[in-house]
């Protein structure tokens, strides 16, 4: 009797058990985890560990950081050595086989986009330099496309029942993108041609996309902390070509940045480069709509 009551409360707890387990994505930065969730829907729970307002270059590879990819099934990157100071120590201290490099769970975006700047080997060694081309490539909506197959791809792959969801979920987002797309050119075409200064090198592909001209950075060489000579000679250059803009990430030191602006006619637009850099920019097609309103505001007043 003792034994029947108990097969019969194991079959009740079979029966309210989830049918599927969901799989478990961990990526770096908060871009991808965005995009996955939007392909992933409801098939994928997703982390991403470096906060949106967090600067993606440097990220203290914390034990619990570990534990989340000992768990995981899939650990995606940006890649182009964007996370080579974190996520090598992550994955061997993750004593996880299916994330290791190489394996279908461990997938590298930048494999899906075509990276731009890449270093000639003569001139590498010039500051914090990613000599297989520029990382921030998730800043042109085209390549959130091409990382959005990429990732409903490696979905499919690893949870093969789902493939009808991921395909279906990816056309809805790229129907969306496409329709967004429209709407930021829009926005974007009467600053066709005009030079800006960038903090970071981090703007390369956004630039490229809305066909803006980058005349110099804040930083004197990529990574290398602002000094007053540069400063000096950009606020010289800013008055000689009438530039307009200095665009930065929230993250990095807005001092010299603000003393050009408070020095020249040039307006400082601080906007996230990550989902979740600011409380509006939750998901990928936000950022782009904070990115692009910011810029657009500047450019108006
Ligand atoms: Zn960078």
């Amino acid at each position: 009797m003792k034994l029947h009551f108990s097969l019969l409360a194991v079959a009740a707890w079979l029966a309210a058990a989830p049918a599927l387990a969901k799989l478990n994505v961990v990526t770096t930065t908060q871009d991808p985890a965005a995009i996955t969730r939007a392909v992933g829907g409801d098939r994928v729970n997703v982390k991403a560990l470096c906060k949106g307002l967090q600067d993606p270059h440097f990220l203290d590879a914390k034990p619990t950081f570990m534990v989340d990819l000992n768990r995981a099934d899939l650990f995606e990157v940006i890649g182009l050595d964007l996370e080579v100071g974190y996520a090598p120590a992550l994955i061997a201290g993750a004593h996880n086989e299916k994330i290791g490099v190489g394996q279908p769970g461990y997938l590298d975006l930048s494999q899906a986009i075509t990276p731009l700047e890449v270093v000639p080997i003569a001139d590498r060694g010039q500051g914090d330099i990613h000599p297989n081309g520029n990382p921030h490539y998730w800043l042109d909506p085209e390549n959130g496309r091409l990382m959005a197959r990429a990732i409903a791809a490696r979905l499919s792959q690893l949870d093969p029942d789902g493939k009808k969801t991921y395909e279906a979920n990816l056309a809805a987002f790229e129907k969306s993108l496409t329709a967004k797309e429209a709407e930021w050119a829009a926005k974007m075409a009467p600053l066709a041609g005009k030079s800006i200064i960038t903090y970071h090198r981090s703007w390369t592909y956004f630039i490229s996309r809305y066909k803006l001209q980058v005349a110099d950075f804040v930083e004197p060489k990529p990574g290398i902390p602002p000094v007053p000579a540069h400063t000096l000679d950009l606020m010289k250059l800013v008055q000689s070509k009438g530039i307009k803009l200095i665009l930065m990430e929230g993250f990095y030191d807005r001092r010299f940045p603000e003393l050009i602006a408070s020095k020249t006619q040039a307006k400082l637009v601080v906007v996230p480069n990550s989902v979740g850099g600011v409380e509006q920019a939750k998901t990928y097609f936000d950022l782009f709509d904070v990115i692009i309103d910011a810029i657009s505001a500047a450019a108006r007043s």
